[in-house]
């Protein structure tokens, strides 16, 4: 452990570091992972004000070094002024003494001696004595932010806070799987990686079952330019749920740097690029990626907060992650059926609009049972409808919204959601704007949710998972725009499935309900609801030229 010095310390990207709770629970656990823990276990009262504690059973600290942590610009991490080839996830030596300076610190740590220390700083008095505890370090941080009341004005609700912790949590514990972690909240569990390495038994209990199953894992290697004598090799591992599993934020697009988790639009741009066509234009994927570099290629010294690194050669980087994602999800056979997809947009023409919106149609057939087949004056129309309903839905639930709160029907017995740690958080601050959805929903411990009622327009009830559309919307922003998506998620989930069987008036009905939609060729999330085939395209395919009869 050594105090930098002042050139050192200048060149040193630094900010205020400790802004909100988040802040000291990532401080916290990227001090557990450099001191090299295989388990740590993160315990938060309320939204983190009132108490963070993180256990780890890393390396631990003597008893100078113990006392030498706490003070500012001191770090045990930075070999001989080399700012330049940092492998640690810090550097600075501000993170204690910026968390002491806030709120009560207290540290306890062992690094294998018979004794272990404690340190505690309270309104800038630092006591230091013996105590038991095995190897490793346990920091406890309460009464976050007493004496900047400003700063506590500033914070959202405590569910609000707790929500972003977690997140941050989640991050850690998907793209470090080898690390045991886990998450309690004022004492219930909100989750717990078994530290086996494995992204998919991470993603499993972070995300649940369904995200679990339906993913691919990658574990890919490519060699990249990033300016020195040699290629560089990059390598990418991690997790990706198929496009059956979408949000409607990119807040689950999670991607470290050399271990660290980062927030790097080029990047997740890189990876949704990746998934192509398979993604709705408007929905994002679940992922988590690792991405590791040579120390060479990557500064982390250049955001406050370290949540950008830059890299060397930073288009060839997310071009080979760009690469790595197509690549597993075409091993997974997803890609043919959107090729497919593309192939039948070329021979048939999505209808824009039409004057008389479905006025004169009949119909006069169903293929395959999800799509009706009408006549149309001189064109044939394939309507999805799935998709249809969707926008008929969306239309009728929209003008509900406006009008009074959605009808909502109780669930007996209540269903149990599995949910990501930051969206259970969400149900609890978003509490009345989901009760106004028709949803009545609590978490229940262990990222479950109870739902009690779920919305149920037009006599259709919602599938309990709405609410994880619901949730996503909701944190997006509770403005207009987060509002219709929501609407368009909570449409899409009562309506008709492809392969449901609908008599031939249910099918009229549909088409005549669809036609006096606002909009009613796209879905609510834009995809067409009609394709349309004209007569003449017909005659050109089989080679009849209208003039020669
Ligand atoms: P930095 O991480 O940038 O070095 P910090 O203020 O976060 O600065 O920590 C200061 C020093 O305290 C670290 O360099 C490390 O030596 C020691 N330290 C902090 N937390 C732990 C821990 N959980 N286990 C072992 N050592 C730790
Ligand atoms: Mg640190």
């Amino acid at each position: 452990m050594r105090r930098l010095d002042r050139e050192t310390v200048d060149r040193i990207a630094a900010g205020e570091v400790v802004t909100r709770p988040a802040r000291v629970v990532e401080e916290l656990v990227e001090n557990a992972l450099d001191a090299g823990a295989e388990r740590i276990e993160i315990e938060v009262s309320g939204g983190g004000t009132e108490r963070i504690r993180v256990a780890d059973d890393g390396r631990g600290m003597s008893r100078e070094e113990a006392e030498l942590a706490v003070e500012r610009h001191t770090t045990s991490k930075l070999p001989e002024g080399e700012l330049e080839a940092v492998e640690t996830l810090g550097f600075r030596g501000e993170a204690l003494a910026s968390i002491a300076d806030v709120a009560t610190l207290s540290l306890t740590t062992n690094d294998g001696g018979p004794r272990a220390t404690r340190v505690r700083v309270a309104d800038g008095e630092v006591t230091v004595d013996a105590t038991g505890r095995g190897r490793g370090t346990t920091v406890e941080v309460t009464d976050l932010f007493h004496n900047r009341p400003a700063r506590r004005e500033s914070l959202a609700a405590p569910a609000t806070e707790f929500e972003r912790i977690s997140d941050r949590v989640a991050a850690y514990a998907l793209l470090r799987p080898a690390v045991a972690t886990s998450l309690d909240h004022d004492d219930r569990r909100t989750f717990a990686t078994p530290g086996s390495g494995s992204f998919a038994d991470a993603a499993l209990s972070v995300y649940g079952r369904e995200v679990a199953r339906e993913s691919a894992t990658l574990d890919a290697e490519a060699g990249v330019d990033v300016g020195g004598a040699d290629d560089a090799t990059v390598s990418v591992r991690g997790l990706l749920a198929y496009p059956s599993i979408t949000r409607a934020s990119a807040d689950h697009v999670r991607l470290a740097v050399n271990g660290r988790p980062v927030a790097m639009p080029d990047l997740r741009r890189a990876v949704e690029r990746g998934y192509g066509s398979l993604l709705a234009g408007d929905r994002h994927p679940v992922a988590a990626l690792s991405v590791s570099l040579p120390a060479r290629a990557v500064d982390p010294n250049v955001h406050p907060t370290k949540e950008r690194v830059a890299l060397r050669g930073g288009d060839a980087v997310a071009d080979a992650v760009e690469d790595a994602v197509a690549d597993a999800l075409s091993t997974a056979d997803l890609r043919r059926s959107a090729e497919v997809a593309m192939d039948l947009d070329a021979a048939l023409d999505p209808v824009e609009s039409a004057p008389s919106a479905l006025g004169d149609v009949d119909v006069i057939g169903r293929f395959r049972d999800c799509y009706l087949l009408c006549a149309a004056d001189d064109e044939l129309l394939v309507i999805d409808q799935h998709a249809a309903h969707e926008r008929i839905n969306y239309e009728r639930l929209r003008e509900a919204v406006e009008s009074e709160a959605v009808p909502s029907k109780p669930l007996d017995p209540p269903a149990t959601l599995s949910l990501a740690p930051d969206e259970a958080a969400a149900v609890e601050a978003h509490a009345d704007e989901l009760a106004a959805l028709g949803f009545d929903a609590a978490p229940f411990g262990g990222g479950t949710v109870r739902v009690r009622a779920v919305p149920a327009p037009f006599g259709r009830v919602a599938a309990p998972e709405s609410l994880r559309d619901a949730l996503d919307a909701l944190r997006d922003g509770a403005d207009a725009e987060g509002r219709d998506a929501l609407l368009a998620d909570l449409a899409c989930h009562p309506s008709l499935k492809a392969g449901d069987d609908a008599s031939d008036d249910e099918a009229a009905a549909l088409v005549s309900r669809l036609g006096a939609c606002d909009r009613p060729f796209a879905c609510p999330h834009g995809r067409p609801t009609v394709l349309a085939i004209g007569a003449e395209h017909l005659a050109r395919g089989f080679d009849r030229h209208p003039r020669r009869g």
